[in-house]
């Protein structure tokens, strides 16, 4: 039987696990009321997680670098990747911390507040780093849920592996630096992210979005996707600057829509870079599909979904 080799990606993501306590309410409590919720769910959370099964579900092949803690919410964030088919055996325990965890209000207007307990996410160290898992990858992502450090450290043994690396720097908490940015091949804030590291009020204008990319750029990186929403993403590639159209669709719930965009972007993205532009198409598919569902991980789309759009 003839049969064809089909190149599987490999990608490592390094990131955050949380556990989402969504707690619906009808309102937010005034200060020193009880409230009784209307509801509570606890779902699979963290950027990490969301991208790494957002690659997985795209056909890569995904490996995680990231902490738990020694408790339940570890072991749900654990499963939760290996039912997706995500390999933890580079995820460690930490034994005095919790697993990292979010506390979602929901309000019964559609109005949400959010609280982030970094736990094992923040305690994450350079020596949790498995340098083989690293090195044996295409590309690398990474988010600013985890230190700095850690982040910094992972970048440079993935450059001096020729391994490409893609960095969500969401949310916006560390400057990018020129060390940082010396060894970041693709950075992809959303619009806050861009404000916020460019120091220039973004607007979905060509001149204004060219400034932004400039500012981004001159930080010492080459490529500089800026995401969205509904406007679709504004690419800057070297001196080259261009839009990937946003897909229509009917939105019911964004969560993930950017983590979704960041997954298949690194699933479908080329070790020469050369189809850019076909990698940011695939994922607006990808996270246009992710808006239309609830959730961020059940949202997430599969290969065949982004090619049956
Ligand atoms: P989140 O924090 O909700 O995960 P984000 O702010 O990181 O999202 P966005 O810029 O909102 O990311 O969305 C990422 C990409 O998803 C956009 O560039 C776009 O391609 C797609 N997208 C988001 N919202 C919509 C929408 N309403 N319709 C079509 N595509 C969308």
């Amino acid at each position: 039987m003839y049969g064809f080799k089909i190149m599987t990606k490999n990608i490592v993501v390094l990131g955050s696990l949380n556990a989402d306590n969504i707690m619906k309410m009808p309102r937010m409590p005034l200060v020193g009321e009880t409230m009784a919720l209307t509801d509570v769910t606890t779902a699979p959370g963290g950027k990490g997680a969301n991208q790494a099964v957002a690659a997985a579900r795209q056909g890569a092949n995904v490996s995680f670098i990231g902490a738990v803690g020694n408790d339940s919410n570890g072991q749900f964030m654990r499963a939760t990747l290996l039912t997706n088919g995500v390999n933890v055996d580079a995820v460690a325990t930490n034994g005095d911390v919790p697993t990292g965890s979010a506390y979602i209000m929901l309000q019964e207007s559609g109005a949400n507040t959010i609280l982030i307990h970094g736990g094992a996410n923040q305690a994450l160290t350079i020596a949790d780093i498995d340098e083989s898992v690293i090195a044996n990858a295409d590309t690398l992502i990474a988010q600013f849920e985890v230190p700095l450090d850690v982040i910094m450290a992972a970048f440079k043994i993935a450059k001096a592996h020729h391994v490409q690396t893609i960095l969500n720097p969401a949310p916006a908490v560390y400057q990018l630096t020129p060390e940082l940015m010396q060894v970041t091949d693709i950075i992809v804030p959303n619009e806050t992210e861009a404000q916020l590291l460019s120091g220039i009020t973004v607007k979905n204008d060509d001149a204004v979005l060219n400034r932004v990319s400039n500012a981004i750029l001159a930080k010492g990186v080459s490529r500089c996707i800026i995401t969205l929403g509904d406007a679709g993403s504004f690419v800057a590639d070297g001196n080259k600057r261009w839009w990937a159209k946003p897909n229509k669709v009917k939105a019911i719930d964004t969560t993930g829509a950017g983590d979704t965009f960041i997954g298949t972007l690194a699933r479908v993205i080329e070790s020469d870079f050369s189809n850019l532009d076909e990698a940011v198409k695939q994922a607006s598919i990808a996270s246009a599909i992710a808006v239309t569902r609830a959730g961020a991980i059940p949202s997430i789309p599969t290969r065949d979904e982004v090619a049956a759009f």
